[in-house]
């Protein structure tokens, strides 16, 4: 019995350090990260051009599922209607649920064939909460006075549609806007009904606005959320440049947008190149001053790259030190233009280590042109072998692609 309360008593202040070891770091963080992301919640104005594709994407599966639930939900409560309505006031209702179904199932339809078209999809879930809340009105203003009070179960729709803004990943000021619409709604009900500024009615306005900010807070955190696995998914963490995935995925991109700028035409008007950088004896770097003054250089250079593109181009990381630049608009001979302009602008730049000693930093370049009918992958392939050549015949340089006739040529 003693040795056993003597071996209690040596393992509890090791079970208090394990414990302490199994706390989680910085429970406070999530919340920071949270609220420091409502700039990006707050409206779409912040957000880029393909992750637009990916909320849209996101926002036609919810759109699907919400139509497809509103849809089957609605006839169900004819039952209803039918228990407690009058014959000649069914109608009325009968009549509206037929053309809010119609409305519905158009709504499928249309967000089924919409996919990536953003501005559709938007409108697609704009029309899922307008239909039902149109139809809540149309109801209203066709029944007489008398007959609103025999209603059953239709003073719920404005609720079940602020409810509803949480499933969608809308933004704050979309949610705000469609909340304020709800609250109207529920105004224009209570004006024909008669409680309102009763106090059935001002307690109808609490509940509904309070289900708004819940509504609004959950759009925030899976808003955020949606921005942060997105980052994570296609950003490399280290330079915050696109990763290779993402840049493959973007290229296929651009040629689709060639292909419907440039119509059967094969190449000339979106002209797209690709160059594709290797830092030079880049390993003596880290071998010479230390991996972490070897990421710093990173960094630096992908700043340098950023710097000398434009907004519309991309700039991607596609290995540990090889980056990709794709350049919007450019032939190959833009493309070699701007390929030395970066290639003398790495040159002089001051790149020192952790005494502030000056690194000398070069860079090799392959560049090609992207071809609106060919797999993205051949166009990289092209720009590696020029990245090769320049590699081979003495580095900090660019060299444009052999065409494949000149290359068999030299085979
Ligand atoms: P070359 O001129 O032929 O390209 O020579 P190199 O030394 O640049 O090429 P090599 O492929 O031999 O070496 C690339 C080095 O890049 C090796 C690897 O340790 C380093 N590297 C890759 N990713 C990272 C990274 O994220 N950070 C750091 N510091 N180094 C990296
Ligand atoms: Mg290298
Ligand atoms: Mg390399």
């Amino acid at each position: 019995m003693s040795s056993r309360k003597s071996e209690d008593s040596v393992a509890t202040p090791k079970k208090r350090h394990m414990d302490a070891l199994a706390e989680p770091p910085e429970v406070n963080h999530e919340l920071f990260v949270g609220l420091s992301s409502l700039r990006d919640t707050l409206s779409s104005s912040n957000h880029s051009r393909d992750f637009a594709f990916a909320h849209a994407h996101y926002l036609r599966s919810r759109v699907l599922a919400l139509g497809i639930i509103f849809t089957l939900l609605s006839p169900l409560w004819i039952v209803v209607d039918s228990l407690v309505l009058p014959a000649e006031l069914l109608r009325y209702t009968l009549l509206g649920r037929v053309v809010l179904m119609l409305g519905l199932v158009g709504v499928l339809v249309l967000a089924l064939f919409s996919v990536e078209r953003i501005r559709r999809i938007r409108f697609c879930a704009g029309m899922l909460l307008a239909l039902p809340a149109g139809f809540y009105v149309l109801v209203l203003a066709m029944l007489p006075d008398r007959a609103v009070q025999d209603l059953v179960g239709y003073g719920f729709i404005p609720f079940l549609l602020v409810a509803s803004l949480s499933v969608f990943p809308f933004t704050l000021l979309e949610s705000l806007c469609a909340g304020l619409a709800m609250l109207a709604l529920l105004g224009f009900a209570q004006t024909v009904d008669g409680t309102w500024m009763t106090g059935r009615g001002v307690e109808s306005f609490w509940l509904l606005s309070s289900l708004l900010v819940v509504s609004m807070a959950a759009n925030h955190f899976q808003l955020s959320l949606l921005l942060r696995l997105y980052r994570q998914a296609t950003h490399d963490p280290l330079t915050g440049l696109f990763n290779r995935g993402a840049l493959e995925v973007h290229l296929e991109k651009i040629q689709a947008w060639q292909r419907e700028i440039e119509g059967g035409e094969q190449q000339g008007r979106a002209p797209c190149s690709v160059l594709m950088l290797d830092l030079d004896h880049f390993k003596r770097i880290n071998d010479n001053h230390g991996h972490s003054v070897g990421d710093n250089v990173l960094c630096q250079f992908a700043r340098i790259l950023s710097g000398q593109t434009r907004k519309h181009d991309c700039v991607a990381r596609y290995g540990g030190e090889e980056f990709v630049v794709i350049l919007l608009g450019s032939d190959e001979e833009r493309a070699l233009e701007v390929a030395e302009r970066i290639r003398y602008a790495v040159e002089v730049f001051e790149f020192t280590d952790r005494q502030q000693q000056r690194i000398p930093v070069t860079t090799s370049i392959g560049v090609t042109q992207l071809r609106q009918d060919e797999p993205a992958q051949e166009a990289l392939k092209r720009a590696d072998d020029a990245l090769y050549r320049a590699k081979e015949t003495g580095r900090n340089r660019a060299l444009v692609a052999e065409a494949a006739s000149d290359a068999l040529a030299v085979d």
